[in-house]
């Protein structure tokens, strides 16, 4: 077992990746504690040249390089997946390839790990760089809605992070195919610390999240993390109930008045808000059942098509 792994999803990185692993690397070799580790990039099913650079120009250069790569692209949760999956070592770092989670941390990160009582030190962004208005808006009100239906705080967070092997571990024990590994790491606990950093520019490539995938990934995040959603439905249900109630006190108060009922918009009306709220209730209802349906089929999260050292671990 080593003493560091550290663990790198790309996707279609190849004008990046080799500068990033290099500094990476000189970074990792300049750490003196540190004498064996392991760099695990998972290539989740890149288009480009990356698998190709992986293979035939960064894994020659350096034996602790081990380049795993998914049949296809699976996301970047599933290739975090992967990456733990296959990690053997007292202490696993996971970041990202593209260098906006600054190597030069890993030092420090490892250092506050080995002073000891720690388990999980996290790495939390100082300011969200230089991203939109748009961007950094969404993102806000993501984590305020997250954070109000979960009980657990993301503001700020990364997936910049050292876990112990207790921790990894524990996460391995954790069977969903529905992965949100901040979420999922923030649910696990332990004892954590935090570090704090400043996101760089992405350099070199562009950002491999449009906004549809964004939206995709707050809501298997929020369905994941919480049945509020669907407490929300009854509530409208129990509220639409006694608003029928005083109602129709009302109109047959009315009628035995001898007051005319009137209203045909207001019926219209009611008819559409209702309808409308039994569509959105059901949807609700089956995002739920589609997750469900996700995890029961019990697919593996990822599928390995090539590995570097496919003889070193026996995949389960
Ligand atoms: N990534 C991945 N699979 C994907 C999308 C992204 O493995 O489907 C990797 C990507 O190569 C990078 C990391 O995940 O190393 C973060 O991606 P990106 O920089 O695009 O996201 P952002 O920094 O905007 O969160
Ligand atoms: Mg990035």
């Amino acid at each position: 077992m080593n003493e560091l792994a550290i663990v790198i999803p790309v996707f279609n990185e190849q004008s990046i990746i080799v500068r990033s692993i290099e500094t990476i690397m000189a970074e990792l070799e300049l750490i003196d504690a540190l004498n064996d580790f392991e760099l695990i990039i998972i290539d989740d099913g890149s288009s480009d040249s990356t698998w190709g650079v992986l293979r035939d120009k960064l894994c020659p250069a350096h034996t602790e390089i081990r380049a795993v790569r998914l049949s296809r692209n699976f996301g970047k949760e599933a290739a975090l997946c992967a990456g733990l999956e296959i990690a053997d070592a007292r202490a696993v770092i996971v970041m990202d390839a593209d260098l906006q989670h600054p190597p030069s941390l890993i030092d420090k990160m490892y250092r506050i790990w080995r002073e000891g009582g720690v388990d999980i030190v996290e790495a939390v962004k100082r300011s969200r760089g230089n991203e939109s208005k748009f961007s950094s808006f969404t993102a806000r009100a993501f984590y305020a809605i997250f954070s109000r239906l979960s009980g657990v705080d993301l503001k700020n967070a990364s997936d910049f992070k050292l876990m112990d092997r207790r921790v990894v571990d524990a996460w391995k024990t954790l069977p969903e195919r529905n992965v949100f590994f901040r979420g999922m790491s923030a649910w696990m606990g332990f004892e954590r610390k935090q570090v704090e950093f400043t996101v760089a520019e992405r350099s070199g490539s562009v950002s491999k999240w449009n906004t549809l995938s964004l939206i995709k990934l707050a809501l298997t995040s929020i369905a994941a993390f919480s049945s509020a959603p669907l407490h929300l439905v009854t509530m409208a249900g129990v509220s639409f109930i006694i608003f029928s109630f005083v109602l129709g006190m009302l109109t047959t108060i009315q009628h035995f008045s001898g007051v005319a009922v009137s209203g045909f918009a207001t019926v219209i009306l009611l008819l559409l808000i209702i309808g409308g709220s039994i569509m959105i209730s059901l949807g609700i209802i089956g995002e739920y059942l589609a997750r469900i349906y996700d995890e029961v089929k019990l697919r593996p999260r990822f599928v390995v098509s090539d590995d570097t050292k496919a003889d070193a671990t026996i995949l389960d």
